[in-house]
Parts: C-alpha cells; sequence; structure tokens
C-alpha cells in the first residue's frame, strides 16, 4: 500500500541522511575543486530537512504525500542546484511511484524515469555535461532493463547502483557544462562531478537495503 510505502521511504530517507552525512566533507572537497564546497553540507541539510518533514507528517500519510514534503523541505533548507533538483524529483517520485501501485520493481522503475525527466526538464542538462545526470541516467536504464528481464527489485537495484557509480567515477573525464564548476571546467579534468558521485552513493545505500 501506499502507506507501507511511505513507511520505507522515511526509513530509506534516513539511510541516505546517514550515508551523506558520513561522506559530507569528502563531498565538499570535491566540490571545491571547480565549484563552490558547499554540496556535502548543502546534501546532508537537505536530507536532514526531508527527514525531519518526513517524520513531523501523520503515520498515515501515503507515500506521495510524504515525499513531497521532504523534497519541499530539502529544496527550501538546502538551497543549492543540488537541493532543488533533488527537491523536485522526490516529490515527482512519490507521485508517480503512487500512480503506479507504489511498491515493486515497475512502480519504483517509473518513478525513477520521472524523476530524471523531471531533473533534465528543471536543470536543462544533458548527457556528458558532467552533471548528477550522468549517474542517473545509466541508473534509470539499468533499473528498467533489470526489472523487464523480471529480476526481483534488489537484484535491479543492485545492478543499477553499480551502473550509477561506475558512471560516476566515468565523469572524471568530463568538463562540466552546467552548474557552477563550469568556469573552471579544466580544474575538473580528473576529478569525478560531486553531484554524481552523492547520487551513487544514496542509490548504493538503498541497494544495500534493499539486498539485506
Ligand atoms: P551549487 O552548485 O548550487 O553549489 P551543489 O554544490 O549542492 O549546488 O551541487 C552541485 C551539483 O549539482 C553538481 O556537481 C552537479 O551534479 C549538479 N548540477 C549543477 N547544475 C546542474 C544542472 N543544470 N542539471 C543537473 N545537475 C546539475
Ligand atoms: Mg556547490
Ligand atoms: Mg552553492
Amino acid at each position: 500500500s501506499s502507506q507501507r510505502a511511505a513507511e520505507t521511504a522515511r526509513e530509506l530517507l534516513a539511510l541516505a541522511r546517514d550515508a551523506v552525512v558520513e561522506q559530507a566533507d569528502s563531498l565538499g572537497a570535491l566540490d571545491a575543486i571547480a565549484g563552490d564546497g558547499d554540496h556535502g553540507i548543502g546534501m546532508s541539510r537537505g536530507l536532514e530537512a526531508a527527514v525531519a518533514a518526513a517524520s513531523s507528517l501523520p503515520a498515515g500519510a501515503g507515500l506521495s504525500a510524504l515525499l513531497t514534503a521532504a523534497g519541499e523541505a530539502w529544496s527550501e533548507i538546502a538551497g543549492g542546484t543540488s537541493g532543488a533538483l533533488w527537491g523536485a524529483a522526490l516529490s515527482t517520485f512519490g507521485r508517480v511511484a503512487d500512480d503506479a501501485g507504489a511498491q515493486g520493481g515497475e512502480a519504483v522503475s517509473a518513478a525513477v524515469t520521472a524523476a530524471r525527466a523531471r531533473i533534465a526538464q528543471l536543470g536543462g542538462a544533458e548527457a556528458g555535461d558532467k552533471t548528477m545526470l550522468d549517474a542517473l541516467l545509466p541508473f534509470d536504464v539499468a533499473l528498467r532493463s533489470a526489472v523487464a528481464e523480471g529480476a526481483p527489485v534488489a537484484t535491479a537495484l543492485r545492478q543499477a547502483a553499480s551502473a550509477a557509480s561506475g558512471a560516476a567515477q566515468e565523469t572524471a573525464s568530463l568538463r562540466p557544462r552546467k552548474g557552477r564548476a563550469r568556469p573552471l571546467a579544466e580544474k575538473s579534468l580528473g576529478h569525478p562531478d560531486p553531484g554524481a558521485v552523492s547520487f551513487a552513493l544514496i542509490v548504493e545505500t538503498l541497494a544495500d537495503w534493499a539486498d539485506a
């Protein structure tokens, strides 16, 4: 049910927060190479706010209501580009997952595809621009194909998270064409995009949870 999915989402937001807070310094250092160094702080604050908003909703709230509240809090409190994009993506994910029946691989995959489209639309980035989309696109593709082949959700998530992690590391060879890192594009060469790395960290955390 949507309520059960909302309970799961609450738990996963807290796990994502723990993982990001633990890596906040290294995400900040990565963002300091060509950006403004606030990616670890912004992601931590955003996730803290999302967790707080999710836990202040009544127990019977559905997935869409929960993730909309969490996403709005994330955008508002985190500030920054990644906060606006993650916040909007969370709301879209919740709405589409609810419409698709909230649980199971197909609902999750449809919601990921919609969140990816929302981020692309809001941020205007394309594949190869060295943004979080460079991890999210392969994640979406791998998840969709694993689900289409009938893989269990945990297996599909594991494969998709591995695709995201590999792709996040591969952004090191790209020059940023969007966001704050663009003016210092040459400095960024040889280092992965912070938003792609934090995306991979979060989906690896979800995959670990699903595997356990
Ligand atoms: P800010 O750049 O506002 O300081 P953050 O440091 O939190 O925000 O996030 C930076 C990350 O946001 C980048 O590493 C990149 O992954 C992502 N990003 C920046 N601009 C865009 C965009 N237009 N579309 C998608 N992602 C973007
Ligand atoms: Mg930044
Ligand atoms: Mg900033």
